[in-house]
């Protein structure tokens, strides 16, 4: 499974893919945005992901199969890394962006059939030594035996406005969008504002926060503490805490809505009651749903104070 320096920093989203690879691997997602400060912790969380789908044994952290150990040392013929310096001439000084070709190729490759789970790992790189703080990164969240930047030959990250060159995100779109079965995207981002809506939109999103504070999911346990058996009126005063919750941590709607996805797919993981296993799974869709309704811009009042009321109704 995800090594365990990566599932102890970023515990949520670990035990979310733990659950959705041992319920139903078949639902991986074809996309994901990875949020957050450290693009070393996302590519290092990518990479783990593949090769815990790629493996050929039990897929633990020691494994050495032969995909595990090409994966950690980047010969992969399943696993892409793709930025601006990747698909270049060595003496080619020309090629600033991720350009059409590139992701041309990308399309092209996707035609071939393969017996591996493929991902292709978007980011920004620059051609310049790593400094001390990639060093430690590396350091903090490098899984056992990964050997992938020792030429220290360029630097990782984020995703930019000046990433990619204008034409290519309709041609990945496409990609994205219907993408052979046993393919994933990653894109290492800052703040998933930093990539163009239609590719945000068909993605799964999770945020890598570069403090993992274990304090934040009792937070939550706290606020939903009469959960599930909260009424109209509870839900309103949950949402004015939510709501307050934002503003005092200054966090965004969207990484609350995380916390809570964590604190709902923490309860499904110690609870063997039917009633309470569909409860959390209906409102764990309506998180979604709340999702989709902060990106469309409607107040983030209104975006709570619905998502309770609906918990508080129950399924329909
Ligand atoms: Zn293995």
């Amino acid at each position: 499974m995800i090594s365990k320096k990566l599932a102890q920093n970023f515990s949520f989203v670990s035990d979310y893919f733990t659950l959705l690879l041992d319920l139903n691997p078949k639902k991986f997602p074809q996309s994901i945005v990875f949020e957050g400060l450290n693009p070393y912790a996302q590519c290092f969380f990518a990479l783990e992901l593949a090769r815990v789908l790629n493996c050929l044994q039990d897929a633990s952290e020691n494994c050495n199969c032969l995909n595990c150990r090409w994966i950690r040392e980047n010969k992969h013929p399943a696993v892409n890394f793709v930025s601006q310096l990747h698909y270049k001439g060595v003496s080619d000084d020309s090629k600033t962006v991720i350009s059409v070709p590139q992701v041309k190729d990308i399309e092209k490759s996707l035609r071939e059939k393969s017996d591996y789970h493929r991902f292709f790992i978007f980011f920004d790189a620059k051609p310049i030594p790593l400094n001390e703080c990639a060093l430690s990164s590396i350091e903090r969240y490098s899984p056992v035996g990964y050997n992938i930047f020792p030429d220290s030959s360029w630097t990782l990250g984020h995703i930019n406005a000046k990433t990619f060159s204008p034409l290519t995100p309709n041609i990945l779109l496409k990609c994205v969008e219907e993408p052979p079965q046993g393919t994933t995207f990653v894109f290492l981002t800052k703040n998933r504002a930093d990539l163009i809506n239609t590719i945000v939109s068909r993605s799964q999103c999770f945020k890598l926060p570069f403090v993992a504070k274990k304090l934040e999911l009792c937070d939550i346990k706290e606020i939903f503490h009469k959960y599930p058996n909260i009424n109209f009126e509870d839900a309103f005063l949950i949402s004015d805490k939510l709501q307050n919750y934002v503003k005092d941590n200054e966090i965004t709607a969207d990484f609350l809505l995380d916390l809570i996805l964590a604190y709902f797919v923490n309860e499904l993981q110690i609870s063997n009651e039917d009633n309470y296993i569909s409860k959390l799974q209906n409102d764990i869709n309506l998180l979604s749903e709340a999702r989709k309704y902060l990106n469309a811009s409607i107040s983030q009042k209104n975006v709570f104070d619905t998502l309770l009321l609906k918990i508080a109704r129950g399924a329909k």
